[in-house]
C-alpha cells in the first residue's frame, strides 16, 4: 500500500488568497456597479523593458536556424548572464561573487523553496513572522516541524517582526542552524540596516549556522545607506547563501528568471562533524533536478544589465515606488502607522484592530482590496499589507476611495 508523505496532513490550508477572492467575487456580486481596485497582490502590472523583448526576439530566431539553435544549456545558467549578474550586481557593490557561485533558475520560489533539501532534516529552524509562506511551508514539508498549534508549527523559532522592533527582528538567544532573512520585505516593506544584517551574520559564524537571504526586492532600495545584499557583510561569504529574481525587479513574473547565491565557502558539517561546502551539494542538487532557464528568457534576463535595459527596468521600479509614495502618505494621512514603501513597494499599515475586518471596511466602504496581515502569519495581525503594483490612476482612484470613507 503506497502510502502519503504525511507531512502535508501538517500543512494548513492557505486559505488566504482564496478567502480573498471568495469575498471580494461575493462583494462584486452584490455591487455590479461598483468595480473593486486590487492593491492586493503581489504581482507586477506594467510590461517588459524594450530592451527584454528585443534581446527575446533575437534570440527567438538563432532558435529557428540550425546554424544558431542551441538545445540544452548548462544547467547552471549561460556563462553570459552568471557574468553580467556577477559584474553588474555584485562586482559593481564591492561584492566578491564568482560566475561560477550563481546558479540560474526559474524562479527564486522554487530556490528558496528547494534549497532546504541540502540540509539536515533535523536542523532547528529561525523564520520571520509575517512571512513569505514558502519558507515555512517546504519545510513543514519536509518534516523539519511538528503540527501546527494556535497558528504555530512546533520546531520553528519565530522572529517576531512587530512594530516595537520596526518589524526587523533582533538576532535570538537560542541558537539556530539555519535562519531565513528578507529585506526589502514582503509583506512589511521593511529593510534592514548594515549593523542589523552585521548582528545575524555574526550570529550566524557563532552558531556555525547559515543564513538564507532573499532580496528579490533590492531593485526597489533608494536609500544609500541600505545593503542590497547580503555579501555587503564582512563575512558573509562563509554563511550565506543570497537569492535573487528578475520578478520584481524587470518585470519577469510571467518570464520566470531569478539566480541563487551559494559562494564556495560556504559550509556545513556532516555528523562527524566534517566540513563540506554546499556549493557542491547545490550544484549536484541543481544539475540533477533542472534542465537550465529557455536560452530566450536567459538572454532577455541579461538585456537587463545594458544601459538601455538598466534604465528601464529603474524606470519601472521608479514607478511603483512613485505608487508607494502616495499609498504610504495618504495613509500616514488618515492617522495610520505604516512601514514600508520607501525601499520596498509594499506598504504595512498598522490598522489598531483585526486585519480581516478592516479587509472588509475597505472592500464594502471603498471597494478596495487590501491583504490581511493575519495571512502572512500571528505577527501579522493587526496589519494590512498595500502594494504599489499598480496603474497610478488605479492607485490614485483607490486613495480617493479610501480617504472618503474612512475621514
Ligand atoms: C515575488 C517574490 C519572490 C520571487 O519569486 P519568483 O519565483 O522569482 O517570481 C521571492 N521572494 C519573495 C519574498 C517574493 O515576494
Amino acid at each position: 500500500m503506497i502510502r502519503i508523505n504525511e507531512n502535508y496532513t501538517k500543512l494548513k490550508a492557505s486559505y488566504l488568497f482564496a478567502d480573498i477572492a471568495k469575498r471580494v467575487s461575493a462583494f462584486a456580486a452584490a455591487h455590479p456597479g461598483r468595480p473593486v481596485i486590487r492593491l492586493g497582490i503581489g504581482d507586477v502590472t506594467e510590461p517588459l523593458p524594450p530592451a527584454c523583448i528585443e534581446a527575446l526576439h533575437a534570440a527567438t530566431d538563432e532558435m529557428g536556424k540550425r546554424a544558431t539553435f542551441r538545445g540544452y544549456g548548462p544547467e547552471q545558467g549561460y556563462p553570459f548572464l552568471r557574468e553580467a549578474v556577477a559584474a553588474h550586481d555584485y562586482a559593481a557593490r564591492g561584492c566578491h561573487i564568482e560566475p561560477d557561485e550563481i546558479f540560474v533558475s526559474d524562479g527564486a520560489k522554487c530556490d528558496c523553496g528547494n534549497i532546504q533539501e541540502i540540509f539536515a532534516t533535523d536542523a532547528r529552524l529561525a523564520i520571520p513572522d509575517p512571512v513569505y509562506p514558502v519558507y515555512v511551508d517546504t519545510n513543514v514539508m519536509a518534516g523539519r516541524t511538528g503540527p501546527s498549534v494556535d497558528g504555530r508549527y512546533e520546531g520553528i523559532l519565530y522572529l517576531d517582526s512587530t512594530p516595537s522592533n520596526g518589524y526587523v527582528p533582533a538576532v535570538p538567544a537560542a541558537p539556530a542552524d539555519l535562519v531565513y532573512l528578507c529585506f526589502p520585505n514582503n509583506p512589511t516593506g521593511a529593510v534592514a540596516t548594515k549593523a542589523q544584517l552585521a548582528a545575524w551574520v555574526d550570529y550566524a559564524r557563532r552558531n556555525r549556522a547559515v543564513i538564507l537571504f532573499d532580496s528579490a526586492y533590492e531593485a526597489y532600495i533608494r536609500d544609500p545607506q541600505i545593503p542590497h545584499s547580503i555579501y555587503e557583510i564582512e563575512g558573509a561569504r562563509d554563511v550565506a547563501i543570497e537569492f535573487r529574481s528578475f520578478s520584481k525587479t524587470a518585470g519577469f513574473t510571467g518570464m520566470r528568471c531569478a539566480y541563487a547565491v551559494v559562494p564556495k565557502t560556504v559550509t556545513a558539517w556532516d555528523k562527524q562533524g566534517r566540513p563540506h561546502a554546499l556549493h557542491g551539494l547545490w550544484n549536484r542538487r541543481h544539475t540533477t533536478k533542472f534542465n537550465g532557464v529557455s536560452y530566450p528568457v536567459q538572454r532577455a534576463a541579461a538585456a537587463v544589465f545594458t544601459d538601455a535595459g538598466r534604465s528601464q527596468a529603474r524606470a519601472l521600479t521608479d514607478f511603483y515606488l512613485g505608487n508607494a509614495k502616495l499609498i504610504r502618505s495618504a495613509m500616514a494621512g488618515l492617522g495610520f502607522t505604516c512601514a514600508g514603501g520607501e525601499n520596498a513597494p509594499y506598504i504595512w499599515v498598522n490598522v489598531g484592530r483585526d486585519s480581516w475586518e478592516f479587509f472588509d471596511l475597505l472592500l464594502e466602504k471603498a471597494q478596495v482590496v487590501c491583504t490581511p496581515g493575519a495571512g502572512f502569519g500571528k505577527c501579522g495581525e493587526g496589519h494590512v499589507r498595500i502594494s504599489a503594483f499598480n496603474s497610478r490612476e488605479n492607485v490614485e482612484q483607490a486613495l480617493e476611495r479610501i480617504a472618503a470613507a474612512l475621514r
